[in-house]
Protein backbone atom coordinates (compact mmCIF):
# COMPACT_ATOMS: atom_id res chain seq x y z
CA UNK A 1 0.00 0.00 0.00
CA UNK A 2 1.51 2.91 -1.31
CA UNK A 3 0.44 6.07 1.00
CA UNK A 4 2.69 9.30 1.17
CA UNK A 5 4.98 11.51 -1.40
CA UNK A 6 6.88 14.11 0.45
CA UNK A 7 10.28 15.31 1.54
CA UNK A 8 10.28 14.69 5.08
CA UNK A 9 8.07 13.88 8.21
CA UNK A 10 9.78 14.98 11.21
CA UNK A 11 8.59 12.63 14.28
CA UNK A 12 6.86 9.10 14.82
CA UNK A 13 6.33 6.51 12.73
CA UNK A 14 8.01 8.15 10.36
CA UNK A 15 11.33 7.99 11.80
CA UNK A 16 11.02 4.54 10.48
CA UNK A 17 12.34 5.93 7.10
CA UNK A 18 15.06 7.24 8.26
CA UNK A 19 18.44 5.75 7.90
CA UNK A 20 17.55 1.78 8.38
CA UNK A 21 17.22 -0.41 5.29
CA UNK A 22 18.74 -2.20 3.13
CA UNK A 23 19.51 -1.18 -0.47
CA UNK A 24 17.97 -3.15 -3.10
CA UNK A 25 19.03 -1.49 -6.84
CA UNK A 26 18.69 1.68 -8.61
CA UNK A 27 16.96 2.92 -11.29
CA UNK A 28 17.21 6.30 -13.36
CA UNK A 29 19.59 7.12 -10.21
CA UNK A 30 16.96 6.84 -7.54
CA UNK A 31 17.78 3.86 -4.83
CA UNK A 32 15.19 1.69 -3.90
CA UNK A 33 15.00 0.85 -0.42
CA UNK A 34 13.83 -1.98 1.69
CA UNK A 35 13.12 -0.70 5.37
CA UNK A 36 13.56 -2.96 8.09
CA UNK A 37 9.67 -2.49 8.84
CA UNK A 38 8.88 -3.72 5.51
CA UNK A 39 10.43 -7.32 6.23
CA UNK A 40 7.93 -7.30 8.58
CA UNK A 41 4.55 -6.63 6.59
CA UNK A 42 6.40 -8.59 3.57
CA UNK A 43 6.72 -11.51 5.73
CA UNK A 44 2.82 -10.97 6.69
CA UNK A 45 1.38 -10.78 3.73
CA UNK A 46 3.40 -14.21 1.95
CA UNK A 47 1.99 -15.72 4.80
CA UNK A 48 -1.09 -15.01 5.21
CA UNK A 49 -1.53 -15.80 1.25
CA UNK A 50 0.03 -19.23 1.34
CA UNK A 51 -1.53 -20.60 4.77
CA UNK A 52 -4.31 -18.37 4.60
CA UNK A 53 -6.10 -17.44 1.36
CA UNK A 54 -4.55 -20.04 -0.81
CA UNK A 55 -5.82 -23.13 1.29
CA UNK A 56 -9.15 -21.40 1.80
CA UNK A 57 -9.84 -20.57 -2.45
CA UNK A 58 -7.89 -23.71 -3.65
CA UNK A 59 -8.39 -26.58 -1.37
CA UNK A 60 -6.06 -30.18 -1.71
CA UNK A 61 -2.95 -28.97 -2.97
CA UNK A 62 0.31 -29.38 -1.18
CA UNK A 63 2.37 -26.96 1.16
CA UNK A 64 4.98 -26.52 -1.43
CA UNK A 65 2.20 -25.20 -3.79
CA UNK A 66 0.52 -23.22 -1.02
CA UNK A 67 3.84 -21.61 -0.11
CA UNK A 68 5.31 -21.02 -3.74
CA UNK A 69 1.93 -19.24 -4.87
CA UNK A 70 1.92 -17.12 -1.79
CA UNK A 71 5.39 -15.78 -2.38
CA UNK A 72 4.81 -15.25 -5.92
CA UNK A 73 1.38 -13.41 -5.53
CA UNK A 74 3.52 -11.25 -3.05
CA UNK A 75 6.40 -10.48 -5.18
CA UNK A 76 4.20 -8.99 -8.04
CA UNK A 77 2.14 -7.07 -4.80
CA UNK A 78 5.13 -5.45 -3.59
CA UNK A 79 6.25 -4.79 -7.27
CA UNK A 80 2.91 -3.41 -8.09
CA UNK A 81 3.41 -0.77 -5.14
CA UNK A 82 7.22 -0.03 -6.11
CA UNK A 83 5.69 0.30 -9.77
CA UNK A 84 3.51 2.84 -8.38
CA UNK A 85 6.20 5.02 -6.72
CA UNK A 86 8.42 4.63 -9.97
CA UNK A 87 5.53 6.35 -12.19
CA UNK A 88 5.37 9.48 -9.33
CA UNK A 89 9.42 9.23 -9.12
CA UNK A 90 10.02 8.88 -13.10
CA UNK A 91 7.25 12.14 -13.77
CA UNK A 92 8.67 14.02 -11.06
CA UNK A 93 12.59 13.55 -12.45
CA UNK A 94 11.45 14.18 -15.66
CA UNK A 95 9.95 17.29 -14.57
CA UNK A 96 13.06 18.26 -13.30
CA UNK A 97 12.87 17.49 -9.34
CA UNK A 98 16.02 14.84 -8.26
CA UNK A 99 14.33 12.00 -6.26
CA UNK A 100 16.67 10.58 -3.70
CA UNK A 101 14.83 7.34 -2.94
CA UNK A 102 11.77 5.15 -2.66
CA UNK A 103 11.26 3.25 0.54
CA UNK A 104 9.46 0.26 1.20
CA UNK A 105 8.25 0.46 4.20
CA UNK A 106 5.58 -0.71 7.01
CA UNK A 107 2.42 1.45 5.38
CA UNK A 108 3.17 0.95 1.71
CA UNK A 109 5.97 2.64 -0.50
CA UNK A 110 7.11 6.53 0.00
CA UNK A 111 9.26 8.06 -3.03
CA UNK A 112 11.29 11.15 -1.57
CA UNK A 113 10.74 13.77 -3.88
CA UNK A 114 13.52 16.82 -2.87
CA UNK A 115 11.44 19.19 -3.28
CA UNK A 116 7.31 20.64 -3.90
CA UNK A 117 6.27 21.09 -7.69
CA UNK A 118 6.92 24.90 -8.80
CA UNK A 119 3.76 24.89 -10.44
CA UNK A 120 0.30 23.45 -9.99
CA UNK A 121 0.09 21.61 -13.44
CA UNK A 122 3.44 19.55 -12.32
CA UNK A 123 1.85 18.88 -9.12
CA UNK A 124 -1.37 17.25 -10.70
CA UNK A 125 1.09 15.28 -13.27
CA UNK A 126 3.45 13.78 -10.30
CA UNK A 127 0.05 13.14 -8.41
CA UNK A 128 -1.58 11.14 -11.02
CA UNK A 129 1.30 9.13 -12.10
CA UNK A 130 1.04 6.85 -9.45
CA UNK A 131 -2.59 5.81 -9.89
CA UNK A 132 -2.54 5.95 -13.41
CA UNK A 133 0.13 3.19 -13.42
CA UNK A 134 -2.59 1.48 -10.67
CA UNK A 135 -5.08 1.90 -12.77
CA UNK A 136 -3.53 0.02 -15.90
CA UNK A 137 -2.27 -2.87 -13.76
CA UNK A 138 -5.44 -3.30 -11.99
CA UNK A 139 -6.90 -3.56 -15.50
CA UNK A 140 -4.37 -5.92 -16.90
CA UNK A 141 -5.13 -8.03 -13.99
CA UNK A 142 -8.83 -8.43 -14.18
CA UNK A 143 -8.16 -9.18 -17.95
CA UNK A 144 -5.72 -11.61 -16.59
CA UNK A 145 -8.76 -13.46 -14.40
CA UNK A 146 -10.72 -13.39 -17.29
CA UNK A 147 -8.40 -14.79 -19.61
CA UNK A 148 -7.37 -17.61 -16.83
CA UNK A 149 -11.25 -18.18 -16.57
CA UNK A 150 -11.58 -19.18 -20.23
CA UNK A 151 -8.98 -21.46 -20.27
CA UNK A 152 -9.91 -24.03 -17.64
CA UNK A 153 -7.84 -25.93 -15.61
CA UNK A 154 -5.85 -22.87 -14.29
CA UNK A 155 -7.45 -22.14 -11.36
CA UNK A 156 -4.33 -21.24 -9.32
CA UNK A 157 -2.84 -18.62 -11.67
CA UNK A 158 -6.52 -17.30 -11.83
CA UNK A 159 -6.86 -16.75 -7.95
CA UNK A 160 -3.25 -15.12 -8.27
CA UNK A 161 -4.82 -12.71 -10.47
CA UNK A 162 -7.82 -12.16 -8.44
CA UNK A 163 -5.67 -11.33 -5.57
CA UNK A 164 -3.50 -8.79 -7.59
CA UNK A 165 -6.53 -7.30 -9.58
CA UNK A 166 -8.00 -6.47 -6.06
CA UNK A 167 -4.90 -5.48 -4.42
CA UNK A 168 -4.28 -2.80 -7.63
CA UNK A 169 -8.04 -1.83 -7.26
CA UNK A 170 -8.02 -0.98 -3.54
CA UNK A 171 -4.22 0.93 -3.76
CA UNK A 172 -6.14 3.34 -7.16
CA UNK A 173 -9.43 3.89 -4.84
CA UNK A 174 -7.53 4.15 -1.41
CA UNK A 175 -4.86 6.78 -2.72
CA UNK A 176 -7.21 8.63 -4.44
CA UNK A 177 -8.62 9.54 -1.59
CA UNK A 178 -9.07 13.62 -1.52
CA UNK A 179 -6.71 13.90 1.65
CA UNK A 180 -3.15 14.71 1.82
CA UNK A 181 -0.72 12.51 1.74
CA UNK A 182 -2.26 10.56 -0.55
CA UNK A 183 -1.96 11.29 -4.14
CA UNK A 184 -5.64 12.55 -4.20
CA UNK A 185 -5.03 14.82 -1.94
CA UNK A 186 -2.09 16.27 -3.67
CA UNK A 187 -4.64 16.92 -6.62
CA UNK A 188 -7.14 18.28 -4.52
CA UNK A 189 -4.04 20.39 -3.62
CA UNK A 190 -3.34 21.31 -7.37
CA UNK A 191 -6.66 22.19 -8.18
CA UNK A 192 -6.87 24.88 -5.19
CA UNK A 193 -3.37 25.81 -6.46
CA UNK A 194 -4.18 26.38 -9.45
CA UNK A 195 -7.85 27.81 -8.77
CA UNK A 196 -6.52 30.33 -5.87
CA UNK A 197 -3.11 30.86 -6.43
CA UNK A 198 -2.12 29.98 -3.37
CA UNK A 199 0.01 26.91 -2.19
CA UNK A 200 -0.26 27.59 1.26
CA UNK A 201 -3.57 27.82 1.32
CA UNK A 202 -4.23 24.62 -0.79
CA UNK A 203 -2.03 22.73 1.09
CA UNK A 204 -3.78 23.89 4.03
CA UNK A 205 -7.41 22.59 3.12
CA UNK A 206 -5.85 19.29 1.59
CA UNK A 207 -4.09 18.89 5.01
CA UNK A 208 -7.29 19.32 6.60
CA UNK A 209 -9.34 16.90 4.62
CA UNK A 210 -6.47 14.42 5.14
CA UNK A 211 -6.85 14.77 8.82
CA UNK A 212 -10.83 14.09 8.46
CA UNK A 213 -10.24 10.91 6.87
CA UNK A 214 -7.91 9.62 9.65
CA UNK A 215 -10.25 11.18 11.78
CA UNK A 216 -12.93 8.99 9.95
CA UNK A 217 -10.63 5.98 9.48
CA UNK A 218 -10.23 5.84 13.71
CA UNK A 219 -13.67 5.95 14.07
CA UNK A 220 -14.37 2.90 11.53
CA UNK A 221 -10.98 1.58 13.21
CA UNK A 222 -12.66 1.57 16.62
CA UNK A 223 -16.26 0.06 15.11
CA UNK A 224 -14.02 -2.76 14.02
CA UNK A 225 -12.55 -3.95 16.65
CA UNK A 226 -15.86 -2.86 19.14
CA UNK A 227 -18.59 -4.47 17.08
CA UNK A 228 -17.02 -6.50 14.47
CA UNK A 229 -14.79 -8.22 16.94
CA UNK A 230 -11.85 -8.01 14.33
CA UNK A 231 -8.89 -6.57 16.75
CA UNK A 232 -6.01 -6.64 14.40
CA UNK A 233 -7.63 -5.74 10.95
CA UNK A 234 -9.35 -2.32 13.55
CA UNK A 235 -5.57 -1.77 15.22
CA UNK A 236 -4.51 -1.66 11.71
CA UNK A 237 -6.72 1.15 10.57
CA UNK A 238 -6.00 2.83 14.02
CA UNK A 239 -2.54 2.84 13.18
CA UNK A 240 -2.32 3.88 9.42
CA UNK A 241 -4.80 6.59 9.88
CA UNK A 242 -2.62 7.59 12.83
CA UNK A 243 0.60 7.66 10.32
CA UNK A 244 -1.53 9.47 7.74
CA UNK A 245 -2.97 12.08 10.20
CA UNK A 246 1.18 13.29 11.02
CA UNK A 247 1.76 13.06 7.99
CA UNK A 248 -0.90 15.32 6.46
CA UNK A 249 -0.03 17.63 9.56
CA UNK A 250 3.94 17.59 8.29
CA UNK A 251 2.92 18.83 4.61
CA UNK A 252 1.23 22.03 5.85
CA UNK A 253 4.13 22.67 8.32
CA UNK A 254 6.40 21.87 5.91
CA UNK A 255 4.80 24.32 3.44
CA UNK A 256 4.59 26.91 5.88
CA UNK A 257 8.19 26.71 6.76
CA UNK A 258 9.57 26.52 3.54
CA UNK A 259 7.95 29.64 3.03
CA UNK A 260 9.42 31.23 6.30
CA UNK A 261 12.76 30.19 5.19
CA UNK A 262 12.96 32.32 2.88
CA UNK A 263 15.22 35.41 3.45
CA UNK A 264 15.42 34.49 7.37
CA UNK A 265 19.04 34.90 8.95
CA UNK A 266 20.48 34.19 11.74
CA UNK A 267 20.95 37.89 13.02
CA UNK A 268 16.66 37.22 13.23
CA UNK A 269 16.31 34.47 15.28
CA UNK A 270 19.56 34.53 17.75
CA UNK A 271 19.44 35.72 21.27
CA UNK A 272 21.44 38.87 21.90
CA UNK A 273 21.54 39.30 25.74
CA UNK A 274 24.45 36.44 26.19
CA UNK A 275 25.95 35.54 29.51
CA UNK A 276 29.22 35.14 28.60
CA UNK A 277 32.43 33.84 30.75
CA UNK A 278 35.66 35.25 30.86
CA UNK A 279 38.61 32.65 30.28
CA UNK A 280 40.26 33.59 33.76
CA UNK A 281 37.48 32.31 35.74
CA UNK A 282 37.84 28.37 37.29
CA UNK A 283 35.79 25.45 36.68
CA UNK A 284 34.27 25.30 39.98
CA UNK A 285 33.74 29.30 39.46
CA UNK A 286 32.13 28.31 36.14
CA UNK A 287 29.56 25.46 37.69
CA UNK A 288 28.76 27.03 40.84
CA UNK A 289 28.07 30.22 39.22
CA UNK A 290 26.85 29.40 35.62
CA UNK A 291 26.02 25.90 35.20
CA UNK A 292 23.84 25.68 38.67
CA UNK A 293 22.87 29.24 38.08
CA UNK A 294 21.75 29.81 34.79
CA UNK A 295 20.32 26.98 33.02
CA UNK A 296 22.72 26.79 29.92
CA UNK A 297 24.93 24.16 29.32
CA UNK A 298 27.60 25.90 27.03
CA UNK A 299 28.83 29.35 27.34
CA UNK A 300 30.76 32.16 25.07
CA UNK A 301 33.90 32.60 26.31
CA UNK A 302 34.95 36.47 25.96
CA UNK A 303 37.79 38.38 26.48
CA UNK A 304 37.02 42.38 26.30
CA UNK A 305 35.38 43.05 23.02
CA UNK A 306 37.05 39.56 21.33
CA UNK A 307 35.00 36.30 21.67
CA UNK A 308 37.71 33.28 22.26
CA UNK A 309 35.69 29.99 22.15
CA UNK A 310 32.81 28.52 23.92
CA UNK A 311 32.82 25.63 27.31
CA UNK A 312 29.98 23.22 27.96
CA UNK A 313 29.45 20.64 30.31
CA UNK A 314 31.43 18.58 27.94
CA UNK A 315 34.65 20.14 28.36
CA UNK A 316 34.60 20.41 31.95
CA UNK A 317 33.34 16.96 32.63
CA UNK A 318 36.36 15.40 31.66
CA UNK A 319 38.17 17.31 33.85
CA UNK A 320 38.88 15.75 37.48
CA UNK A 321 36.41 17.36 39.97
CA UNK A 322 39.29 18.22 42.41
CA UNK A 323 41.03 19.92 39.94
CA UNK A 324 37.93 22.07 38.87
CA UNK A 325 39.46 25.03 41.33
CA UNK A 326 42.94 24.95 39.84
CA UNK A 327 41.63 24.72 36.58
CA UNK A 328 40.56 27.78 34.21
CA UNK A 329 37.84 28.01 31.58
CA UNK A 330 40.87 29.61 29.00
CA UNK A 331 42.52 25.87 29.51
CA UNK A 332 39.49 23.87 28.53
CA UNK A 333 37.32 26.01 26.41
CA UNK A 334 36.91 25.01 22.54
CA UNK A 335 38.44 27.28 20.59
CA UNK A 336 36.08 29.57 17.71
CA UNK A 337 35.94 27.69 13.87
CA UNK A 338 34.00 27.91 10.86
CA UNK A 339 32.44 24.64 12.14
CA UNK A 340 31.08 25.50 15.21
CA UNK A 341 30.63 29.66 14.92
CA UNK A 342 27.55 30.98 12.78
CA UNK A 343 27.60 34.95 11.69
CA UNK A 344 24.57 37.24 12.09
CA UNK A 345 24.13 36.85 8.27
CA UNK A 346 23.78 32.79 7.50
CA UNK A 347 20.70 31.45 6.68
CA UNK A 348 18.90 29.40 8.57
CA UNK A 349 19.44 25.99 6.71
CA UNK A 350 23.30 26.64 7.24
CA UNK A 351 22.44 27.31 10.50
CA UNK A 352 20.38 24.17 11.77
CA UNK A 353 22.84 21.78 9.52
CA UNK A 354 25.67 23.35 11.96
CA UNK A 355 23.70 23.32 15.30
CA UNK A 356 22.98 19.66 14.12
CA UNK A 357 26.46 18.83 13.03
CA UNK A 358 28.13 20.57 16.28
CA UNK A 359 25.89 18.63 18.65
CA UNK A 360 25.88 21.33 20.80
CA UNK A 361 22.70 22.77 20.38
CA UNK A 362 23.41 26.15 21.03
CA UNK A 363 26.53 28.24 19.11
CA UNK A 364 27.72 31.69 19.33
CA UNK A 365 27.12 33.95 16.53
CA UNK A 366 30.12 35.86 15.93
CA UNK A 367 30.47 38.87 13.24
CA UNK A 368 34.45 40.22 12.57
CA UNK A 369 35.53 38.31 15.80
CA UNK A 370 32.85 40.25 17.84
CA UNK A 371 30.27 38.09 19.85
CA UNK A 372 26.79 39.42 19.06
CA UNK A 373 24.59 36.75 19.92
CA UNK A 374 23.64 32.58 20.41
CA UNK A 375 21.31 31.23 18.76
CA UNK A 376 19.66 27.34 19.48
CA UNK A 377 17.33 25.50 17.78
CA UNK A 378 14.48 26.51 19.91
CA UNK A 379 15.27 30.05 18.78
CA UNK A 380 14.89 28.86 15.39
CA UNK A 381 12.08 27.38 15.31
CA UNK A 382 10.04 29.92 17.24
CA UNK A 383 11.03 33.02 14.98
CA UNK A 384 10.19 30.23 11.59
CA UNK A 385 6.61 30.02 13.84
CA UNK A 386 6.01 33.40 14.07
CA UNK A 387 7.13 34.26 10.42
CA UNK A 388 5.00 31.67 9.45
CA UNK A 389 2.03 33.14 11.06
CA UNK A 390 2.56 36.24 9.38
CA UNK A 391 3.06 34.59 6.28
CA UNK A 392 0.41 35.33 3.43
ZN1 LIG B 1 1.00 7.44 -4.96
Amino acid sequence: MELMETQRVPSGFARLLRHRGLPLFSVMGIRIVADYSWFLIAALIAGSLSMGWFPSVLPDRSLLQYISLGLITAFFFFASVLVHELAHSIVAVLHGIPVRKITLFLFGGVAEISREPGDPSTELKVALAGPAVSAVLAAAFWGAVILTGLRSGRPAAQLSFLYLAIANTFLLAFNLLPGLPLDGGRVLRAIIWRVTGSLKRATYIASMTGQALAGVMIILGLFTILFARQIVTGLWLIFIALFLRQAAEASYRQVTMKRALRGATVGDAMTRDVVTVSPAITLAALVDEHFLHHHFICYPVVEGDHALGFVSIKDVKHIPRDRWSETHVGDVLTPLSDDNTLTSTDGIPAAMRKLAASGSGRLPVVDHGRLVGMVTRGDIMRNLEIRSDLAP
